[in-house]
């Protein structure tokens, strides 16, 4: 069986056609790096996070407790964390066609990739921060920010989740949320966009647990991706050079995949000291210092940032997935997602519409259950069969003329594309079965 690499073009196509994921106000001309996510994206997405809580609660030795933080920010919190004195990117202009790019990103000896001149303004930094102004007030006290990462909502009520629950240092807190970020040029599809999701968990733990801390979640990180089924060989740690190092971290590595174009920070994970923390406690004037009984004296805690975007793993997941066969019945282009990720778990597909009742009651079981499924009896079998492949849906079950005489289903594996039958009465259990994602990582 030939198989094709997935190209951008390929996947962006994919997503539209099978409802995954849309440009946002497509219908009005679209928003640049802004996308709406359809039927299939959004199961998806649910899935990828889910599986991210899962991965994060099944350590019994370690307690984290999930918040859920505003969106926007106060101006003082944003000048406390420093974003908004440094967050920014190096922007440059064509002086000839007006483009705008990121000065990084490429190559200032060379000409313009829109107009082909070469006639480049002077670099200067661009703030990242969507800026936005609370009521009627113009006052400077009613701005406010988007937030452009997930993590301050964590530090700033590190307080307030310590009193308020019964946990002691070290612990964690996690968070799935929204972030927003103007991006000079949102690229590569979901790869970087402009208002994007984000899982970030923050680690709390004394100065002398930090480097083991570090250490445990690098690994642990790096074990979700190949848990899910991610290439083993695709995936790799990227320790900081000292040079790349934030004045406050003494350890950052990224979990790199590699995507079509190179290998990509997919998660960061950094040893940030207790930089936030105090920068918070001095500008706040609260003390976010713990009280440490043995010591019988109060210490600011240290934290590791593990942080890794839903969005940006999404899209991984589809290119590590995408697949173009040849097979005996044509060529088939399919998604060879895990079943955790996977949108559909499964499709109930009768071999004629006449032969659907006892299908259709098996399909209403597992619906009512709340499991994801799909009942689909219309068109020939082997169209259906390969809209599942592309959607990656792990199993069809087809009800047929021999199902009839022994109550038996086939059921139909789509990466091997391999048959075989099972009672109809043991679907239940099959689909239950098939889950191993946290088999995998204990
Ligand atoms: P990059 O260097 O790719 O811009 P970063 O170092 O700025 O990333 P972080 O601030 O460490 O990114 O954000 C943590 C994670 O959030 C990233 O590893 C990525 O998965 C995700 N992320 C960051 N920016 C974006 C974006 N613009 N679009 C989609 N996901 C993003």
């Amino acid at each position: 069986m030939a198989q094709t690499a997935a190209t951008l073009e390929k996947l962006v196509a994919l997503c539209k056609r099978r409802g995954f994921v849309f440009q946002a106000a497509d219908i009005y001309g679209g928003l640049n790096g802004v996308y709406d996510s359809g039927p299939l994206g959004t199961l998806m997405k649910e899935n990828i996070k889910s599986a991210w809580k899962q991965s994060l609660l099944r350590h019994l030795d370690k307690d984290i407790l999930f918040i859920d933080g505003a969106l926007l920010g106060t101006e003082s919190m944003w000048k406390a964390s420093g974003h908004l004195e440094n967050f920014h990117d190096p922007l440059v202009e064509c002086k000839a066609c007006n483009a705008r790019f990121r000065a990084d990103d490429i190559d200032l000896n060379g000409n313009c990739s829109r107009c082909g001149k070469k006639d480049w303004s002077e670099v200067r930094e661009f703030h990242l921060m969507f800026k936005t102004q609370l009521g009627a007030s113009v006052e400077q006290s009613s701005t406010a920010y988007l937030r452009p990462e997930t993590a301050q909502s964590i530090f700033v009520n590190f307080k307030n989740v310590l009193s308020s629950n019964r946990v002691k240092i070290p612990f964690g807190i996690a968070q799935i949320g929204k972030s927003f970020r103007n991006e000079v040029t949102p690229k590569q599809f979901l790869f970087r966009m402009r208002e994007f999701e984000q899982m970030e968990i923050e680690w709390f733990c004394t100065e002398e647990e930090a480097l083991s801390a570090f250490a445990f979640w690098r690994e642990e990180r790096k074990n979700f991706y190949t848990a899910l089924g991610v290439t083993n060989e695709k995936v790799h740690l990227r320790d900081h050079t000292q040079e790349e190092l934030s004045h406050y971290s003494s350890a950052t590595c990224d979990v790199e995949y590699e995507f079509p174009f190179g290998f990509k920070e997919l998660e960061g994970i950094a040893y940030r000291g207790n930089y936030d923390l105090t920068q918070h406690s001095t500008c706040s004037g609260k003390d976010l210092s713990v009280f440490d009984e043995k010591k019988a004296a109060s210490f600011m805690p240290h934290v590791v940032e593990c942080s890794v975007g839903v969005d940006r793993l999404f899209l991984t997941l589809l290119f590590d997935a995408y697949a173009e066969e040849e097979t005996e019945s044509g060529p088939r282009v399919v998604l060879k997602l895990h079943p955790t990720i996977a949108p559909i778990k499964a499709a109930f597909l009768p071999l004629v519409d006449k032969l659907s009742e006892p299908l259709l009651q098996a399909y209403r079981k597992l619906r009512a259950c709340g499991h994801s499924v799909q009942f689909d009896s219309s068109g020939s079998i082997g169209k259906r069969y390969r809209r599942h492949d592309e959607i990656g849906t792990p199993f069809c079950f087809t009800y047929d003329y021999d199902s009839e005489k022994d109550n038996t289903v086939t059921v139909r594996y789509r990466d091997s594309m391999k048959q075989e039958r099972i009672a109809i009465d043991a679907i239940e259990s099959f689909i239950k079965n098939t889950s191993p994602f946290l088999d995998k990582l204990c």
